[in-house]
């Protein structure tokens, strides 16, 4: 084969369900990718990987990557977290499932679309570093350009059990290292003196040990709220805190919303009305920090109060376009979107999309929130964001259900907090449309 066709090689950080997808795409042109991905643990799934222990995994030295509990299902009827070429997740009885229900749905997914012998397992990407200091290659001439002038990823990759290091290049990059697994802890006056218990969600597994406790919970969005509404099965009482009008319509006779903290002296908390209450123990549920530490400044992505810049169209780097991040939109349905993001960009190394200049794709880079840490927050949005990238990219949409099962799932959830998880959730025939039919608690 002559140089300029020699197959563009790929590497994919992580192996979640980013990851997944993005090998699954990779895997449907094998005449114009050579790729592999790297994966820290010895398990694919990513966050869905339960791990009871917490700190520091004992098996590879490395901080323990999973954020679940054992007792989670998910938020979002598991119907709409399907792949949209593999829909064997959920039915109509049971629409939110335990997290060892969609790491199961994971595995089927890698043996059905056999992953497996593209991953090399217990491999910690350690650097990124463009080889050139200027910006890589526009990825719509790579196929077509010499590859000498491919501007090539130099990747160091680490055996985290007998710790060698080894150097390799790549033509492009998926970073497909996830999103939460670096506890965001807001700065609170006097915590370090609070004689209770401190936890962040990331290490929450079981109730237990809050047992008979006055807890407060700092955080009401997924997490905090899941969290706070177990606790009250053991807590003597759960503060939910946090800065939203009222969340929860039936609260248990355990349970209280309150205002945001201010500070804490001793077991006091002071909350932003002025007001003060007692609690024994403290749980930051205040989400997580985007943390690429593999990247080296020279790939120019910076993160700023969770702003990750500069991405087009959030994924793709400006300064180095054949770098992408699969998975950095807030409040969307993840798994299907990852399929959009993966095939836009698969469409852009093959040529099939032209990305434009670096000045308009500079200015679509721009937070357009208020706060930086809403930059990436995409919410009723998401439709049209993975439909824009579907369209420009040339393939499928996805298909109307998921839009619909995520406005009705919206409002189910905000009726009933307690137990929305409870109703079932059918497509209808048309599949495009949705039913949610509660049932005794709902
Ligand atoms: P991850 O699943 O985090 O996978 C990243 C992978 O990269 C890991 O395997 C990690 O080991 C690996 N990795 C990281 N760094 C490196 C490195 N340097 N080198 C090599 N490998 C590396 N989504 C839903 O759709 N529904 C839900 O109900 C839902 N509930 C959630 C509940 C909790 C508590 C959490 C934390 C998340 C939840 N999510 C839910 C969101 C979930 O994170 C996404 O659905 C999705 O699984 C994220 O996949 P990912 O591949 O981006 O990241």
């Amino acid at each position: 084969m002559p140089a300029a066709e020699r197959k563009l090689r790929v590497c994919v950080i992580g192996t979640g369900a980013a990851g997944l997808c993005a090998l699954r795409h990779l895997a449907t042109e094998p005449a114009v990718f050579e790729f592999e991905a790297f994966e820290q643990t010895d398990h694919i799934g990513g966050t869905w990987v339960y791990n009871e222990s917490i700190g520091v995994d004992a098996k590879n030295q490395l901080p323990i990557h999973s954020s679940m509990y054992e007792s989670l299902r998910t938020n979002l009827p598991s119907v709409i977290m399907n792949f949209p070429d593999w829909r064997k997740m959920g039915n109509g009885e049971k629409s939110c499932i335990s997290h060892s229900e969609v790491l199961s749905y994971l595995e089927d997914y890698t043996n059905h679309f056999d992953l497996r012998k593209y991953i090399t397992f217990n491999t910690s990407v350690e650097t990124v570093q463009p080889i050139c200091s200027v910006r890589c290659t526009d990825p719509a001439t790579l196929v077509t350009s010499s590859v000498a002038n491919r501007r090539i990823w130099k990747i160091k990759i680490k055996n985290v059990l007998n710790r060698t290091v080894v150097e390799r290049e790549f033509d492009a990059v998926f970073c497909c290292n996830g999103h939460f697994f670096e506890p965001n802890v807001p700065p609170i006056p006097g915590i370090q003196r609070f004689p209770g218990i401190v936890m962040h969600s990331h290490d929450y597994r079981k109730p237990h040990p809050f047992t008979g406790k006055t807890i407060l919970v700092l955080g009401a969005a997924s997490s905090g709220a899941d969290i706070g509404i177990e606790l009250t099965g053991y807590a003597r009482h759960v503060y939910l805190s946090h800065n939203n009008p009222r969340l929860i319509s039936a609260l248990p006779a355990n349970m209280t919303e309150v205002m945001g903290v201010t500070g804490v002296e001793g077991n006091r908390f002071i909350l932003k009305d002025g007001t003060s209450l007692f609690a024994d123990a403290f749980l930051y549920c205040t989400g997580y920090k985007y943390s690429f530490p593999f990247l080296d400044e020279t790939c120019g992505i910076t993160v700023d109060d969770n702003y990750v810049h500069p991405l087009y169209r959030h994924m793709i780097n400006v300064e180095h376009p054949t770098m992408c991040f699969v998975g950095i939109p807030l409040v969307v349905v993840p798994f299907p979107m990852f399929h959009i993001q993966v095939q836009y960009f698969i469409a852009s190394l093959k040529g099939n999309v032209r990305l434009p200049s670096k000045d308009i794709m500079l200015q679509d880079a721009l937070c357009k929130s208020p706060l930086k840490r809403r930059a990436h927050r995409l919410a009723d949005n998401q439709w049209e964001y993975n439909d824009g990238l579907a369209r420009d990219g040339g393939f499928e949409p996805l298909p109307p259900f998921y839009k619909a099962g995520y406005s009705a799932w919206k409002i189910q959830r905000s009726r009933n907090l307690m137990h929305y998880k409870d109703a079932k959730f059918v497509i209808d025939d048309d599949g495009e449309s949705v039913q949610i039919i509660p049932n005794d608690n709902t």
